[in-house]
């Protein structure tokens, strides 16, 4: 049973010529015969086929199909599902089940999506190979020594796996664009606000963004439309219009396309393969009538700087009610309350958030606040300005996701900063706050997904999607 998009399940769903059912039980044996790759750390599976059994019923009954009818979905497991676990790959929210249904998740539910499981993930969604979460390892799809990236590694792999259609995940710093670009997927994170962060963990709440994992452009469109949109219950939900995406991925033209490539995006130090690839597909557009244009970004050094900063700081304040009183995971040996905070967090958080608690704690202490975390709000500002004024002269800025190609498992997890570069070009977009994507660009010399990286303006989603999917179809 193979789809070519949603929209090719959808023609025979609605046809009658396959059901929702056979479907997802497609999909749950499919997840069965590859447990050992760790992809999902909760399977729905009754859940998942009575919800399958009712949508065929909906149908044999006359009742109009939801936009994304029989969509079976992953869903990254630091968004909440009502009665599902909440674990974030996270030993302190191990037994911890929702109370509630993120937004996002209600919007998909109510346009017939089915949720097949969640996700594995970094914990707390701190990481870029999935290498720091409490359910273990996820292997990349395409070579089981390397890595799939970052944060939401789990939702990436079960894409290009088809262990699922489509997948959400969580994008701070480039967490849905890396693992897309190294599964050889589309991932995109939408502009700060586009989409409501209720029922997503908060991780750095001014960059957190939902995201879509998907197979192509118009299977990501369908989903981020359907969640985009003003919630009022996110304060930071824009209530901007949500654009009719597909009409405005149609209108896109490649003839006067003005592509931005900054040279800051192309350092020495880039893996020559990604370098050669991104470069032949900007000679290739270029080719067919976009201009390409050099811009400039002063001080891009400084994006992992400021990010790392800013983030830890965030998430210093985000994970103070991980306390074990309020939720999860609570320490056995404590003989008074102070024990039982300090106890209850020294053993239920792994060692990447405790390095980021600390370092956020310490950027906002008295001493520092000025030194560090006014700095890097200040450099946030420099990076907006830059940008906008960037993507006044062109409409996309170009380059590639990440700097090199899947690295291997174990490969940079004793050097932590050596795996925060590996985020350098995904994590301005999110300083900025701007949509930006990774589409695929096919694979290196040693067999390896490299992706390219696109930067759009504010809610300029449906001209990105548009620009990608020329550059997806054109492989
Ligand atoms: N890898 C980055 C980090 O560890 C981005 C994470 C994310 O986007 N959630 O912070």
């Amino acid at each position: 049973m193979q789809f070519s998009s949603y929209e090719d399940l959808r023609s025979r769903l609605l046809t009658h010529a396959i059901t929702c059912e056979e479907v997802v039980r497609f999909y749950l044996e499919r997840i069965e015969s590859h447990r050992s790759d760790n992809i999902y750390i909760t399977v729905f599976h009754e859940l998942a086929l009575e919800r399958a059994k009712a949508l065929d019923r909906k149908l044999q009954e006359g009742g109009s199909p939801g936009k994304l009818f029989g969509m079976p979905m992953a869903i990254k497991d630091n968004i909440a599902i009502k009665g599902g676990r909440l674990t974030c790959a996270s030993k302190i929210l191990e037994q911890y089940e929702s109370v509630y249904d993120a937004t996002s998740v209600l919007r998909l539910e109510a346009e017939d999506a089915v949720f097949l499981g969640k996700t594995n993930m970094d914990e707390f969604a701190m990481g870029s190979s999935n290498e720091n979460s409490a359910f273990g390892n996820v292997p990349n799809p395409f070579d089981k020594t390397r890595v799939p990236g970052g944060s939401s590694g789990g939702s990436a792999a079960a894409v290009a796996s088809g262990l699922a259609m489509v997948a959400l995940g969580s994008d701070t710093g480039g967490s849905v664009r890396q693992p897309a670009g190294f599964c050889n997927i589309v991932g995109l994170k939408p502009t700060y606000g586009r989409i409501s962060r209720y029922g997503l963990v908060a991780f750095a709440s001014s960059f957190d963004q939902i995201g879509v994992l998907a197979n192509n452009c118009d299977d990501a469109a369908l989903v981020l439309a359907v969640m985009a949109g003003k919630d009022g219950r996110d304060a930071t939900s824009s209530s901007h219009a949500v654009s009719d995406y597909a009409s405005e991925m149609a209108s896109v033209s490649v003839e006067g396309l003005k592509i931005g490539v900054p040279k800051e995006y192309f350092p020495e130090s880039l893996n020559r393969d990604v370098s050669g690839m991104v470069h032949a597909k900007l000679a290739e557009l270029r080719d067919q009538g976009a201009e390409l244009v050099p811009v400039t970004l002063p001080d891009s050094e400084y994006a992992i700087a400021a990010y790392y900063i800013l983030v830890t700081a965030e998430a210093s304040s985000n994970l103070a009610r991980f306390d074990g009183a309020r939720y999860g995971y609570r320490s056995a040996k404590s003989e008074d309350l102070a024990a039982m905070y300090v106890n209850s967090r020294s053993e239920g958080f792994g060692r990447e958030v405790k390095r980021r608690i600390m370092l956020g704690t310490y950027v906002l202490s008295a001493g520092y606040y000025d030194t560090y975390y006014k700095k890097a709000q200040q450099v946030r500002r420099l990076f907006q300005d830059r940008y906008r004024e960037a993507l006044e002269k062109v409409d996309v800025i170009a380059g590639p996701t990440s700097p090199f190609p899947p690295f291997g498992l174990g490969d940079k997890t004793e050097n932590p900063l050596e795996m925060y570069l590996a985020d350098v070009f995904t994590v301005p977009a999110s300083i900025v706050g701007m949509p930006a994507l990774s589409v695929p660009l096919g694979f290196d010399s040693l067999n390896l997904p490299v992706g390219m990286h696109l930067i759009c303006n504010f809610f300029e989603e449906g001209k990105m999607l548009g620009i990608a999917r020329h550059i997806h179809r054109s492989l």
